[in-house]
């Protein structure tokens, strides 16, 4: 079945009693209760399928479960109550049988970069960084590091950096190390990272998968290999979303695709636009034949669907610049997150990479003339209307 339509139908209708719900409730319910204890024993010991405990399971969640399971063409999942938490538990739930060791993309979402280096570092759990798009260093981090998983992100931020994460999976199946993909930026719509060879997905569903700035959750999506062992460590600690999130999730997916094929659209437009713009020095997006890692995008992603964040510099610009930018914005929202149906911009030196000193930024290739878009739904002519005014702004203000 194609996307678009497992995005409406998946995990709906399960038959709770002779009337069928036409989309999924939330059953808020922390306990179930069975005519018999002899019921209650058998779905305990998981000799019949049935609700005991929220925490072991729950009918909402669930469907949201299966419909991400759909969307990922995976085996099973969990919807975690952030997609920080659902990070951990797929490390937790690679590693718990496998050496604790951590190959890493050196290009890591901020809090994912401070979650491998404050707290699993502390806790024994070391991580070698790569540059994960140099397939003859990762071979090398893994064969001297010896890792129990591999981490990347399917596009990288705030570059958009696309690695061939079917190469790196082989690699990681080679030295039995599971591959985890943060696939956030790119969505099922553009990459499945388990038909590619990937042991776990994860989402921070906060973002284009719910879609509506409204509601915080992620996902794993994984193989059948690490389910039992996901879904017993769930059972365990306990990461899970409340049901009325894995609603609101729910109902942000029957629209993803949709949502996403116009981002993606828009991203397009605004992209070439931003390309020949006076004010322009260079644009980061994963839909330009001049992109670094073109002939991946051009493997991987399909030909359409090429993205829908965007990333520039200002010409000649610094912190002054970029403020005035974004101050004069009337539409773009200035704000923190991504995959939203608005658009909105994000200030790397000031936000995401903040604590990183700036002469390690500028190294990275993020000066302070650097800028993160997320595209939205919007009419494109409107997103483009009100970045001319922020680029018109930008040119009045004096330089550095
Ligand atoms: C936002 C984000 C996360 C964290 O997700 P939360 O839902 O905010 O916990 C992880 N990875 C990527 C790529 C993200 O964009």
């Amino acid at each position: 079945m194609n996307i678009f339509t497992k995005a409406v139908h998946a995990g709906d209708r399960k038959k709770p009693g002779p009337q069928i719900p036409a989309t999924t409730p939330i059953v808020s319910a922390t306990t179930f209760f069975y005519e018999t204890t002899e019921q209650l024993d058998r779905v305990f010991g998981n000799e019949e399928p049935g609700f005991a405990y929220s925490r072991y399971d729950n009918p909402t969640n669930n469907a949201l479960e299966e419909l991400a399971t759909a969307l990922e063409n995976g085996y099973g999942a969990l919807a975690c109550s952030s997609g920080m938490l659902a990070i951990q538990t797929a490390i937790h739930t690679a590693l718990l049988d496998r050496p604790k060791r951590i190959v890493a993309a050196s290009a890591l979402y901020g809090a994912t970069l401070n979650m491998l280096t404050k707290f699993f570092e502390p806790f024994g759990v070391e991580t070698r960084f790569v540059d994960i798009c140099d397939l003859d260093a990762v071979r090398v981090a893994v064969d001297q590091h010896k890792p129990g998983c591999v981490l990347m992100e399917t596009v990288s931020n705030p570059l958009l950096r696309v690695g061939q994460i079917d190469r790196v999976a082989e690699i990681a199946r080679a030295a039995n190390a599971a591959l985890i993909v943060d696939n956030t930026f790119a969505t099922p719509l553009l990459v499945r990272p388990l038909e590619l060879g990937a042991h776990l997905v994860v989402h921070s569903a906060t973002k284009y998968l719910a879609g509506h700035g409204d509601v915080l959750g992620g996902i794993i999506v994984c193989d059948e290999s690490h389910h039992g062992t996901l879904r017993t460590l769930s059972r365990t600690i306990g990461p899970v979303m409340g049901p009325f999130e894995a609603y609101l999730t729910m109902r942000g997916i029957k629209t993803f695709p949709l949502r996403m094929e116009r981002q993606c659209g828009n991203a397009r437009r605004i992209a070439s636009w931003l390309a020949t713009h006076p004010e322009v020095e260079r644009v980061h997006y994963t839909g330009d034949p001049n992109h670094p890692d073109a002939a991946t995008v051009a493997r991987l992603f399909p030909v359409e669907l090429l993205g829908a964040m965007i990333s520039f510099e200002l010409k000649d610009a610094g912190r002054d610049q970029v403020f005035a930018f974004m101050d004069a914005l009337k539409m773009i929202l200035r704000a923190t997150s991504l995959g939203d149906v608005h658009t909105m911009v994000l200030y790397p030196a000031m936000s995401s990479h903040r604590d990183i000193a700036p002469k390690q930024r500028e190294r990275m290739g993020i000066g302070d003339n650097l800028i993160r878009l997320s595209i939205g739904i919007e009419a494109a002519a409107d997103i483009i209307a009100d970045l001319e005014r922020g680029l018109a702004a930008a040119r009045l203000r004096a330089r550095p």
